[in-house]
């Protein structure tokens, strides 16, 4: 039927980002919302406490771990993860409200969210974010400044799995420049590689 669109189309419209930790997703993100305003991001739970700058339902929403626990009991998260002694999680209505509606959709998480999205939902869009070496990684994770050394650690160890991880997904972006690589994710939103 012309015009209409086939289930692997809008489940397509599903595009989601992940790599490891320090590889700047977070970067690419915050760049995406300063410069590309009509990509519409899914904003998570998360039971981490907020770092300076960061505010209650715009990089997050930090809840209780009793909260959490909630959420995640009632089936509210799409998919949810523990990360570094933290529980991380997309609300399920927002992006299916938003998918229902047609129109494509971003999550950022980590791999192991990833990998529950695509379980449930296989034909999104998959896309890993690399960093452009690991000696750049290691000094992105270090730098960063806002965690302690036992947080960085293990960091660095999820980082190791997670960088073999990459041939899992659909398209690879190098974050050697933030601003490039979300022009890249950008498009990759309006024409999908799957
Ligand atoms: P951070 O605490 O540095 O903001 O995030 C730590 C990790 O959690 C990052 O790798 C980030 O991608 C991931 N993350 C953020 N939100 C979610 C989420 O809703 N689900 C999952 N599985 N991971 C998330």
């Amino acid at each position: 039927i012309p015009g209409l669109p086939s289930r692997a189309a809008d489940a397509a419209r599903l595009t989601v980002l992940s790599g490891p930790s320090g590889v700047g997703k977070g970067s690419v993100v915050a760049e995406i919302r300063r410069h590309h305003p009509s990509v519409w991001l899914s904003v998570s739970v998360t039971t981490r406490p907020p770092r300076p700058g960061e505010e209650h339902g715009k990089q997050y929403y930090f809840v209780s771990r009793d909260e959490y626990d909630q959420m995640v009991a009632a089936g509210d998260l799409l998919e949810h993860a523990e990360f570094a002694g933290n529980g991380y999680g997309t609300p399920r209505r927002a992006v299916e409200e938003r998918l229902a509606s047609g129109r494509p959709a971003l999550l950022e998480i980590e791999l192991q969210g990833a990998r529950q999205v695509r379980e449930a939902m296989p034909t999104a869009q998959f896309v890993f974010l690399a960093p452009p070496s690991w000696d750049e990684l290691v000094r992105r994770l270090v730098g960063r400044g806002t965690e302690d050394e036992v947080t960085i650690r293990r960091r660095l160890e999820a980082a190791v799995v997670e960088l073999a991880a990459e041939k899992e997904f659909d398209v690879t972006i190098v974050n050697d420049n933030v601003s490039q690589a979300a022009t890249e994710l950008v498009e990759l939103l309006t024409v999908p590689v799957r």
